[in-house]
């Protein structure tokens, strides 16, 4: 058991950060958050972010931290500072039939009838979900941390764990792609993301298809998210052809002249060929650090349940 006011650096203030600060914090730990980039500059900041299990492994310990993160979500719907709300959000293909995986049935998933397919796609279903607004929810946590006693320090970058100074007894890793060169861990790979902000359409639900070309509309309270695009790659400039390739395809599946550009945003989805990485270690200097690192596309989806599992490792020796 660990002694309340421990001290524990958490590196990373992105969601996986951010949320496993809560609740070390709200569990006593003195805590302060180190990154090099926070609040909107973070990959974090560009996800459109709606509670869907995508592209991150393994399989069942996702579904299973997805699972406890929808339950959190769900409650933090009643408080309307959040940020998080519920959406119904279909999911289609253009391939052919789309089964309804077990996990989505266990939410009330539904197929949806051929009248309410678009021309681009052959079938699809339907649940409703958590969406959380990035724009308010990530201050959501910084404010709620820094309530428990937490900072936040921008501006530090490591080139490894050894290099956080101070007298830290717990290293917390949530550096996201970071993690490649900071642990360092060569199965992390950077997986590109760009969508593009437009002003609110009249859909009151998400549209996602993730077969090639890959497209979502994701409505939210002042705007929409048009998306997307998924490569290995760690360019965080905006490609203008892309950008111009989402609006033409989010236009002609929802059927509408291609809106007006808000804005447009890049960012690297931290994904783990052997999946994310969730477990006790010790630094070079003889810290214990605990990695949450390696989400993928679901950072959002698995945010509360990979936070309990650091907390409960805080608990084993
Ligand atoms: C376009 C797009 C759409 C997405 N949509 C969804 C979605 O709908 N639902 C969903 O669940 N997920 C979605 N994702 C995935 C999700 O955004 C990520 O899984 C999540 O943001 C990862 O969060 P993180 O906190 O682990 O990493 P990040 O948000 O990348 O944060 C990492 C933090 O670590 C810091 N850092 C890194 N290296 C160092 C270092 N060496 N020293 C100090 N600090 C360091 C960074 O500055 C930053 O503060 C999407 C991603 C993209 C790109």
């Amino acid at each position: 058991m660990n002694e309340r006011h421990e001290s524990v650096a958490i590196i990373g203030a992105g969601v996986s950060g951010l949320t496993s600060g809560v609740l070390l914090a709200e569990a006593g730990y003195r805590a302060r958050i180190f990154a090099e980039e926070i609040g909107q500059r973070t990959t974090s900041a560009a996800a459109a972010a709606v509670w869907f299990p995508y592209d991150a492994e393994p399989a069942d310990a996702v579904i299973a931290w997805s699972l406890e993160t929808f339950e959190v979500l769900q409650e933090l719907c009643r408080d309307p500072a959040s940020g998080v709300s519920m959406i119904e959000l279909r999911q289609f293909s253009r391939a052919g039939e789309l089964e309804i995986p077990a996990w989505a049935l266990s939410l009330g998933a539904r197929s949806l009838p051929m009248d309410s397919i678009p021309k681009s796609f052959r079938s699809g279903f339907a649940l409703e979900v958590p969406l959380l607004d990035t724009t308010r929810y990530l201050d959501y946590l910084a404010a709620r941390f820094k309530a428990a006693g937490g900072e936040i320090e921008g501006g530090n970058r490591f080139d490894r764990l050894e290099a956080v100074a101070g007298d830290w007894k717990l290293l917390v890793n949530c550096a996201g792609v970071g993690a490649r060169t900071l642990v360092p861990d060569p199965a992390v790979e950077p997986h590109r993301g760009q969508v593009v902000i437009v002003p609110r359409i009249a859909a009151r639900y998400a549209v996602v298809c993730d077969d090639p070309p890959l497209m979502y509309a994701i409505p939210r309270a002042n705007d929409c998210v048009f998306g997307g695009t998924n490569e290995q790659s760690s360019v965080r400039e905006v490609d203008p052809a892309q950008t111009a390739q989402i609006v033409m395809e989010c236009s002609l599946v929802l059927q509408i002249e291609p809106p007006p550009i808000l804005g447009e945003r890049v960012g690297l989805r931290p994904f783990r060929r052997t999946g994310v990485c969730l477990r006790a270690d010790s630094s070079g200097d003889g810290r214990r650090v605990i990695h949450n690192y390696g989400h993928g596309g679901s950072g959002f989806t698995l945010s509360w349940g990979c936070a309990r599992a650091v907390l409960a490792l805080t608990y084993t020796r």
